[in-house]
C-alpha cells in the first residue's frame, strides 16, 4: 500500500469511527438529485454558491432561507424557487415537512453557524456549514452531536479539497516524491479598507470571533496540516493591530509557529492589514508550493520538477457535487464536521498562545490531518 492510500485509509477510518454512516431518509431513497436550500443570502451565497449549481448534476438549488424579504423576488426569478420553499429565520424549522429540500447550506456569519446548523439538523436535513465551523470547540461538538442524533450528515464548506493544485501538493508530500518535508510556510491575508456593510461582522467578536484568523487563517492552518500530513503538537503566536481605530474587538493580524513531529515547524499568518495567499514547503529535494493559493481561481503551483499545470476549476461546483455524492452514496465526507472542529481546535490554540505569550500544547486531536 502506498503512503498516500495508507493515509487515506486512516482518514476514512477515523471519519467512520467518529461519524458513523447515517441512514438515508425515506425521502432520499431513489433520488438521483438532492434539493439544497441556502440559508443566508449574502455575498458568498449569491455570487459563488448559487451560480455554481449550474454545473452540479447531482444537486439542485430548490430553496432559500433569508431574513431579508426584499431579496426574495430576484432569487425566485433567477432560480425558479417556488413559494413553498422560501423560509425566514423564524419559520424555518417547519422545513422538516418539506420533502423537496434534503440539505440546508448555512452561509451566515460564523457566530450564527451553531444555531442554524443545529436547527437544520433537528429538522432532519443534511447540513453543509460554511467555514470556519463555529466560535468554539464546544459549539462544534454540539453541532456534531445534533447531526448524529438526527441521523444526518454535517459537512464543512471547504472547497480546496477539490482543487487540483492543492491535491497535487498533498499527493507529492504524502508520497515523498521529492523527499520528506522539512519546513512549511502558509499565509492568508487581505487588506480591509471598508469596515462597514458586509465587512462589519468580520471584525465583530461575537459574529467574526477572531477576525482574519477565523475568516482567512483557517485556510492557512488547513494548508499547514494537509501539507504536513499530521496534526501539530504545540504552537506559539502573537497578535498585532496597526489600525486600532477599526480593530476594537479583534486583532488585525495573527502570526504563529506550529510545531510538528521531529521539531519541524510551520510559520503562518492571517491578516486584514497585509496581503498574502500562499503555501510553500521545503522538501528534501526542493521546494513545492502554491501562490494565490486560497482564491476562487488564479492558483499558480510549482514543484521541484517545474510548474504545476492544471486548468482552473469551479471549486464550489466540485465541492457541492462531492458533498452531495457523499450523501447519495452513503460514504464518508472528505470534509466532515470533525475536520471543522479539529481546525477550530488549532485556531483556539493560536488565540490562546497569542493571549498568554506562552507555548500552547495541543490536547489530542480526534480527527487526523
Ligand atoms: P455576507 O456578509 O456577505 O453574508 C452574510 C449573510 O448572513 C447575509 O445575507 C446576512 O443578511 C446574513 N445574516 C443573518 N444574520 C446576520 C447578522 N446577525 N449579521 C450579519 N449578517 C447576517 O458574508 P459572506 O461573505 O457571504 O460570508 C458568509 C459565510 O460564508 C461566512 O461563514 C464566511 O466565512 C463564509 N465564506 C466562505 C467562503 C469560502 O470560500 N468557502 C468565502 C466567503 C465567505
Amino acid at each position: 500500500m502506498t503512503l498516500f492510500s495508507r493515509r487515506q485509509m486512516i482518514r476514512l477510518g477515523a471519519a467512520a469511527t467518529v461519524a458513523p454512516f447515517f441512514k438515508l431518509s425515506a425521502q432520499e431513497t431513489g433520488k438521483k438529485q438532492l434539493g439544497v436550500a441556502l440559508l443566508g443570502l449574502g455575498d458568498y451565497a449569491t455570487n459563488q454558491l448559487a451560480p455554481a449549481f449550474k454545473e452540479v448534476k447531482n444537486g439542485k438549488l430548490v430553496g432559500i432561507i433569508t431574513g431579508s424579504p426584499d431579496k426574495i423576488p430576484k432569487w425566485k426569478k433567477d432560480y425558479d424557487i417556488p413559494d413553498g420553499n422560501i423560509y425566514n429565520y423564524e419559520n424555518f424549522d417547519s422545513i422538516k415537512d418539506n420533502k423537496e429540500i434534503d440539505i440546508v447550506y448555512v452561509v451566515t456569519p460564523t457566530g450564527l453557524h451553531p444555531e442554524f446548523a443545529i436547527r437544520a439538523a433537528e429538522a432532519g436535513k443534511h447540513v453543509i456549514c460554511e467555514k470556519p465551523m463555529a466560535p468554539t470547540v464546544a459549539d462544534c461538538t454540539r453541532m456534531i452531536d445534533a447531526a448524529k442524533k438526527a441521523g444526518v450528515t454535517l459537512q464543512i464548506g471547504y472547497r480546496l479539497h477539490w482543487n487540483p493544485f492543492h491535491l497535487r501538493l498533498i499527493e507529492a508530500v504524502e508520497s515523498e516524491e521529492f523527499g520528506k518535508w522539512k519546513s512549511i510556510e502558509t499565509g492568508n491575508g487581505g487588506r480591509m479598507e471598508n469596515f462597514t456593510g458586509l465587512n462589519a461582522w468580520r471584525i465583530d467578536k461575537e459574529l467574526g470571533v477572531a477576525g482574519a484568523l477565523y475568516d482567512l487563517g483557517v485556510y492557512a492552518v488547513q494548508a499547514a496540516l494537509y501539507t504536513a500530513g499530521e496534526t501539530p503538537l504545540r504552537v506559539t503566536a502573537k497578535k498585532s493591530t496597526e489600525r486600532p481605530e477599526h480593530f476594537t474587538e479583534v486583532p488585525e493580524t495573527y502570526e504563529w509557529t506550529l510545531e510538528f513531529s521531529g521539531g519541524r515547524k510551520s510559520e503562518g499568518f492571517s491578516s486584514y492589514g497585509k496581503n498574502g495567499s500562499y503555501v510553500r514547503a521545503e522538501l528534501e529535494k526542493g521546494k513545492i508550493g502554491i501562490e494565490s493559493a486560497y482564491g476562487y481561481r488564479g492558483q499558480k503551483g510549482f514543484t521541484p520538477d517545474g510548474p504545476m499545470d492544471f486548468p482552473q476549476v469551479n471549486q464550489q461546483a466540485l465541492q457541492l457535487e462531492g458533498q452531495i455524492a457523499a450523501i447519495l452514496e452513503n460514504k464518508p465526507s472528505k470534509v466532515p464536521g470533525e475536520m471543522g472542529r479539529r481546525d477550530i481546535q488549532v485556531l483556539r490554540g493560536i488565540m490562546e498562545a497569542a493571549e498568554t505569550g506562552d507555548v500552547y500544547e495541543f490536547p489530542d486531536f480526534n480527527y487526523p490531518a
